[in-house]
């Protein structure tokens, strides 16, 4: 956590808008870092979506709160939205965790309005969202943390690694406490001689980022109003070309956000079956991708949380037919083209 880490933040920071941020090891570790701040615990219940990398829920319960599902607003809209978290409200429920899927900002106009009014914490999961703006704003800065993904397979990447961005001066020291093992001085400091030793005021965690990740992150993130422009134009040419495709409907036509294209799912018929599609396509040397399995029927959160099917129809809807298809900001037209004849031969079948 030394010079280019700092630096890291710093244009994190002015990127996003956000008066903080601190780079960590993963987005698991922001989220993690981000409940436990502000003070999840065992009898608390947190809204979120099921249709998530599983990182969402288990972050949840690693504070020992409990996380309860939301549906998604529409079979256009895949994010979760005001109104089908406000009949899940209870006495027991102290936040919100909205995910950006697939870049696409939630509607986050009714949300911040829902969370004020019913006195709840809002974090976004923001690991698909980076250079994603709802009414000019970036995501991340509508609740009190906003959580960044830099995964290898995210629109900007250190290998591993995280941020998280509050506007929050008190949540800012909690959450930098927490990163390292909840030590009043850094590593740097003392390094620097600024401090020789130090105290322990809170059960902290080692979720630093190192200074080569960061080094990477810093010329990442001057990359990325480009490559997600180049995302924006691949997905509007798919768009284009898959109009006639039949058994095939693609979601967030109308979306009002600025997305970050992070990912191009596409919704099958439900009669089509999707895994020999999957196959066929690899077969033609194209990897396509399922975004996601619904969490709340994962055997870990059936046990532990008595979910099961029947609990979100257009999740559920979603997960047993999404296919995510190649998106990635060097990928050529031809590419483009390649995969929509690939689908158009087998979903015409
Ligand atoms: C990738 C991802 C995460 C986890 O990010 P890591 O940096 O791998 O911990 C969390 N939430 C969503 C929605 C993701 O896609």
């Amino acid at each position: 956590m030394g010079a280019e880490t700092q630096r890291f933040e710093k244009e994190f920071a002015a990127f996003t808008g956000a008066k903080h941020a601190f780079a960590v090891s993963s987005c698991t570790a922001a989220l993690h870092i981000a409940h436990t701040a502000l003070g999840a615990k065992p009898g608390a219940q947190i809204i979120l979506p099921s249709l998530t990398f599983i990182a969402t829920v288990n972050t949840v319960l690693a504070t020992g709160a409990a996380p309860v599902f939301a549906d998604v607003e529409s079979l256009d809209n895949w994010c979760i939205s005001a109104r089908t978290v406000e009949s899940l409200l209870s006495p027991n429920t102290v936040g919100l965790v909205v995910v950006h899927y697939a870049g696409y900002p939630a509607n986050m106009t009714d949300i911040v309005e829902l969370c004020k009014e019913r006195n709840l914490y809002l974090i976004e999961d923001c690991a698909h969202s980076p250079g994603a703006y709802w009414k000019g704003v970036h995501t991340g800065r509508f609740g009190q943390f906003g959580c960044f993904s830099f995964f290898s397979n995210k629109n900007m990447t250190t290998g591993e690694g995280g941020m998280i961005i509050t506007d929050d001066d008190e949540l800012a020291k909690k959450a930098q406490l927490l990163r390292s093992h909840g030590m009043t001085t850094m590593t740097w400091q003392r390094h620097k001689g600024h401090a020789s030793s130090y105290d322990v005021i809170e059960l902290g965690y080692n979720y630093r980022i190192d200074e080569i990740r960061s080094a990477l992150g810093i010329v990442q993130l001057s990359k990325i109003a480009e490559s997600n422009k180049r995302r924006a134009k691949l997905v509007a040419e798919y768009r284009k070309r898959l109009i006639n495709v039949p058994n095939l409907f693609i979601p967030f036509a109308e979306h009002p956000g600025q997305s970050s294209y992070h990912l191009f799912p596409v919704l099958l018929n439900s009669e089509i079956d999707r895994d020999s599609i999957i196959d066929r396509m690899k077969e033609k040397r194209i990897q396509t991708g399922v975004h996601y399995p619904a969490a709340h029927l994962f055997t870990y959160m059936r046990s532990r949380l008595g979910t099961k099917e029947g609990l979100l129809p257009l999740t559920e809807k979603i997960a047993k037919s999404v296919l995510t298809l190649p998106l990635f900001p060097d990928m050529k037209i031809e590419h483009v083209e390649m995969v929509v004849g690939a689908l158009t031969e087998l979903l015409s079948k």
